[in-house]
């Protein structure tokens, strides 16, 4: 369970954050210049998020540090996500991330055969790494939560490393597919991190790649955001930064808004920039404020949704 210390500083609507930070540019394009775009998160807790004037990526500001976002990870982010588990992650944990991981390998199946090589970065509890080696896949995972690590080694017998930030840490082009599912969000640098995954794709691979889109339909604004979340993406702004490390989509893929198949690609680079797509943004994200959303109920439904869902899942598997 939190600390009352804990639970003060991160659930108390309408205060900020325990951490400093410091200014970043921006990590796609290297601009400095950007525009607000909310200043609340889901708790309504304060929390400042701006896009790029230049390209539109958003991202919190100030940018928490390294050490804060560990920090925030050890004590905080279990009793976010419910992994404040002894023996093993929460029931409705697996049952869905089994969902996505059977759908995951369905969409990729033409590249899932017996022999290909395949890289899931930031596995979590296993299931995909699971579904590919059924399917006579060598697998590899990356995760950093060390219980689910460790229960993806025990449960499923794959190897899975706590982390993988050298570029030399596997040989340029060794992978057919490579995974990454809700991790780019939570990076401060995944412009870094997709040219990695991109140097370790074969010429004629392909990177699974799927991030929130901030301006998905059916959340109001606020909810879009998270302390977790330091970047947040929609459809130009990831596919951008998929281009700057030479990917772009793959049309023989279906592509869900900002879940996507990516291919390598010769052509030029690109300019990093899409001018007015921040304004646009301010515009689609632009806050209620706290007391009317409150009064206007519009969180009721999302609050339904929620315990609904953590109910359909808890029964699933009885
Ligand atoms: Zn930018």
């Amino acid at each position: 369970m939190p600390s009352p210390r804990y639970f003060l500083q991160h659930f108390v609507p309408f205060t900020g954050y325990p951490y400093r930070g410091a200014p970043a540019a921006c990590n796609l394009c290297g601009c400095r210049e950007a525009i607000t775009v909310a200043e609340t998160d889901r708790r309504l807790k304060t929390l400042h998020s701006i896009a790029c004037t230049q390209c539109g990526l958003i991202r919190t500001d100030p940018m928490p540090t390294p050490e804060e976002l560990a920090e925030y990870y050890t004590s905080a982010y279990r009793a976010d996500y419910q992994l404040a588990f002894a023996g093993g992650p929460p029931r409705h944990h697996l049952v869905r991330s089994r969902r996505d991981a059977i759908s995951r390998a369905t969409l990729l199946a033409p590249k899932l055969t017996a022999g290909a090589q395949l890289l899931d970065f930031g596995s979590g509890s296993g299931e995909f790494l699971d579904e590919a080696k059924r399917r006579g896949c060598t697998v590899i995972g990356v995760e950093p939560g060390r219980d689910y690590a460790d229960y993806s080694r025990q449960h499923y017998g794959v190897e899975v490393l706590d982390e993988a930030e050298d570029p030399g840490r596997f040989p340029a082009g060794h992978f057919d597919v490579i995974s990454t599912n809700h991790v780019l969000e939570h990076l401060r640098n995944p412009a870094e991190t997709m040219e990695r995954l991109s140097r370790w794709l074969k010429p004629d691979g392909i990177l699974f790649a799927a991030v929130p889109n901030v301006v998905a339909p059916g959340k109001p604004p606020h909810e879009r955001f998270h302390f977790a979340h330091v970047h947040g993406y929609v459809r130009e702004t990831f596919d951008l930064l998929a281009r700057r490390a030479g990917l772009v989509p793959h049309t023989d893929y279906r592509r869900e808004d900002t879940t996507v198949v990516y291919r390598k690609t010769d052509a030029p680079p690109v300019p990093l920039e899409n001018p007015g797509l921040a304004e646009r943004l301010a515009v689609r994200l632009k806050p209620m404020s706290a007391p009317l959303y409150l009064a206007s109920g519009a969180w009721i439904w999302p609050a339904i949704r929620r315990n609904a869902k953590a109910v359909r899942d808890g029964f699933a598997k009885r």
